[in-house]
């Protein structure tokens, strides 16, 4: 048997006269930038994803420099986040000039840890990029905590959480804003690049909007210097099409997590997920020793795994100027070396997923 990490193929086999369909209706239309799909998908991905306000974009790390940008970040500013992320979360930080502060996660869930969050707030200090890593909402009732403590935006990375929420409540309606990339891989994916911003009012909603597009009010009036974010028709139109259908994929995500962990929790470290959120699966993680040794048995039986990530951002070459060192984060420079990402997408079947679980268990 062949298990693939990830299988865009079953996915795209059920959904291709539709798909087929929505890419010759923007072609027929020619209406290729700001048309009527984009409008239908942001309406559809707001309601579905439980959050009022929000605009459409390039991908997930322009969806955060989008963010930031409207919130008036940049240089001077420090913005905080965990090390244990993906680099686009940094990256877009830097984007906007300001500076990158880093903290550890926490032991058990791996997401940002509050605790580190609150002895890293200065002054200086203008927002917290929470990520919903793996579809796994941090505790945002800490991290709220701490936002109003100190007068700060917060701006949720839920490129991996899209449907998450956290009592109730989506992620990225907590504060300010948040972002969503569709990378093809991700949870909802464009058969491209593409992403979203949402946030908390429609003053903010505006503000993104311009951002988006050349600072512009109207055709040729621009408001002040921005530049082109804009997400392109014909991923609005894939993308609204899948948008009927991410409850339904997510839901399955769920069932198939769920079938892991009764199977895999008591015998590996899985990852702690708070009491009373949805959590969406984008990854399903667990801990090994012997990572290497274990990677190439499953790769023998024909099982794909990942790794995420194997280098926290504060060892990254790129990260150098920042002055980190190796024992600055041990939670995550320690978990780094164990992580492991197994299959999981809403189309892998139990006869996989047992596969996949008499593998690990032999090992
Ligand atoms: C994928 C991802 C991004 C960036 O999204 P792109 O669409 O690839 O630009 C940002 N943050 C996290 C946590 C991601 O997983």
């Amino acid at each position: 048997m062949k298990i693939p990490f990830l299988d865009l193929e079953q996915q795209y086999e059920s959904i291709k006269s539709e798909i087929k369909e929505s890419i010759n209706n923007v072609l027929d239309n020619r209406n290729f930038i700001n048309g009527p799909e984009t409008k239908s998908f942001e309406k559809n991905f707001l309601e579905v994803h439980g959050a009022k306000y929000g605009k459409g974009c390039s991908n997930g790390t322009s969806a955060i420099t989008i963010a930031l940008r409207s919130l008036n970040i940049g240089p001077g500013d420090e913005v905080i986040t965990a090390t244990n992320t993906f680099f686009a979360t940094i990256e877009a930080i830097a984007e906007v000039g300001a500076k990158i502060v880093l903290v550890d996660c926490d032991a058990d869930t791996y997401s940002i840890c509050p605790k580190h969050v609150q002895e890293v707030v200065n002054e200086k200090t203008k927002a917290i990029i929470p990520v919903h890593l793996y579809g796994n909402p941090c505790d945002m009732d800490a991290i709220t905590k701490i936002a109003n403590e100190h007068n700060l935006y917060i701006i949720e990375d839920c490129a991996q959480a899209h449907l998450a929420s956290f009592k109730g409540q989506a992620v990225g309606t907590f504060g300010e804003a948040g972002s969503f990339s569709f990378y093809p891989g991700k949870n909802l994916g464009a058969y491209g690049d593409a992403g979203f911003t949402i946030c908390n009012s429609p003053e903010l909603e505006k503000k993104i909007s311009m951002h988006i597009n050349h600072g512009r009010t109207l055709k040729y009036e621009h408001e002040f210097l921005a530049g082109n974010y804009r997400i392109d028709e014909i991923q609005s139109a894939i993308l609204n099409v899948k948008t009927k259908y991410i409850a339904e994929w997510t839901q399955k995500r769920i069932e198939a997590a769920k079938y892991y962990d009764s199977k895999l929790s008591d015998k590996f470290k899985v990852i702690k997920r708070l009491d009373d959120v949805k959590a969406v699966y984008h990854l399903y993680v667990i801990e090994v020793e012997n990572r290497d040794k274990v990677l190439k048995s499953l790769k023998e039986a024909g099982i794909s795994c990942g790794i995420h990530y194997p280098i926290p951002l504060h060892l990254q070459p790129a990260c150098k100027q920042l002055g980190y060192k190796l024992g600055d984060f041990p939670v995550a420079e320690e978990s780094s070396k164990r992580l492991l990402s197994i299959p999981i997408f809403p189309e892998i079947t139990r006869e996989q997923q047992d596969f996949v679980i008499e593998n690990l268990l032999k090992i």
